[in-house]
């Protein structure tokens, strides 16, 4: 089990100073004050992400694997083409748009969504891949509508005609969870509220958590609904119905889906 982590030699406690300390540059970092230490991490943060390199790498992937007429921007994920948040379009160009790009790109950004929404299901659903494209089937942040519809409330392009019918009728899922759970639908219809002030979004975000608030413990008792496979994990597990009672529900207005927006 030894080689599972380091030994950790750090001093128990470094007396913070605020001087450039001899040493080594981790005891450096250990005394400088919080506050300039947290400055420094932001700063490196910043520079991840500014770093235009990996955009460039998944811009130049993403046109190579993209066929005439199609969508700008195609990636695979073991030999399948996903549309979704967790593995797929959606969730690629959601990253994207936190990244300087050049015009070009930017313009591949803003096709390859309107690829989406061009090609999305009568009833308002988006397929889980290309592969996928007949079947009406997944209403998840992980595949279909739900990722989608945040990745588009992040490119400021919700359609306000779109009243996301697909999210709302089917989006009861028999599963808690964000990531393919009743939380996660519930935290894209905040998202929603939050970029249009309309209040049937917030009703509708309301309505989800007042189901799992009154139902899931008994029909997760009952086995009618799936406890997920990490029961208490904040992706598939109970975690979430907290995360989503303590965060988003309480100030609407500051809700954001966790890992996914900023
Ligand atoms: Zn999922």
């Amino acid at each position: 089990m030894a080689d599972r982590f380091f030994d950790n030699v750090m001093p128990d406690l470094v007396r913070e100073t605020g001087n450039e300390s001899r040493g080594d540059s981790l005891r450096n970092l250990l005394a400088m004050p919080y506050s300039s230490l947290s400055q420094q991490l932001k700063r490196s943060a910043l520079d991840l992400k500014e770093s235009r390199q990996v955009a460039q790498e998944i811009i130049k992937q993403g046109r190579s694997m993209a066929k005439n007429g199609s969508s700008p921007l195609m990636f695979e994920w073991y030999g399948e083409r996903y549309w979704g948040a967790a593995h797929g379009l959606a969730g690629i160009v959601h990253v994207l748009m936190d990244v300087e790009l050049k015009p070009d790109e930017a313009e591949d950004v803003k096709g390859t969504l309107g690829y989406m929404i061009k090609n999305r299901f009568p009833s308002g659903n988006y397929a889980a891949s290309e592969e996928d494209r007949t079947r009406d089937l997944l209403v998840h942040w992980c595949h279909g509508a739900p990722g989608i519809a945040l990745t588009l409330v992040k490119a400021a392009q919700v359609q306000p005609q779109q009243r996301w019918f697909g999210n709302w009728n089917r989006g009861l899922l028999k599963r808690v969870g964000i990531c393919h759970g009743i939380s996660g639908n519930a935290y894209v219809f905040l998202s929603l509220y939050r970029a249009t002030g309309r209040s049937d979004y917030l009703y509708r975000a309301k309505a989800f958590a007042s189901f799992l608030l009154d139902r899931a413990h008994k029909l997760l008792s009952k086995g009618e609904m799936h406890g997920g496979d990490t029961p208490y994990s904040l992706f598939e597990g109970l975690g979430d119905m907290a995360y989503l009672f303590l965060g988003g529900m309480l100030d609407p207005t500051q809700a954001r889906f966790p890992g996914y927006e900023l």
